[in-house]
């Protein structure tokens, strides 16, 4: 009986129901996002050896735990 006098006094508000995004609105925002989870990907995982864009060790390093972390091999 508590319960429900507890729950009649608290008001709820008015929420408006939203409009669904259009797939228009979207899709180039997904595209978006998903090059660069493919550029971030390429970097930890491939960014070393034959397949490295960048000389040096620079990127490997700044990237290696996340390689680790990922499960790609390294060393
Ligand atoms: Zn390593």
């Amino acid at each position: 009986m508590a319960e429900a006098v507890a729950s009649a006094a608290i008001p709820t508000p008015a929420v408006a129901p939203s409009a669904p995004l259009p797939v228009k609105a979207v899709l180039p925002w997904a595209l978006f996002v998903g090059l660069l989870m493919l550029v971030a990907l390429y970097f930890v995982g491939a960014e070393q050896g034959a397949t490295a864009l960048f000389a040096g060790e620079g990127v490997h390093e700044w990237v290696h735990d996340g390689r680790h972390l990922l499960g790609f091999p390294c060393h």
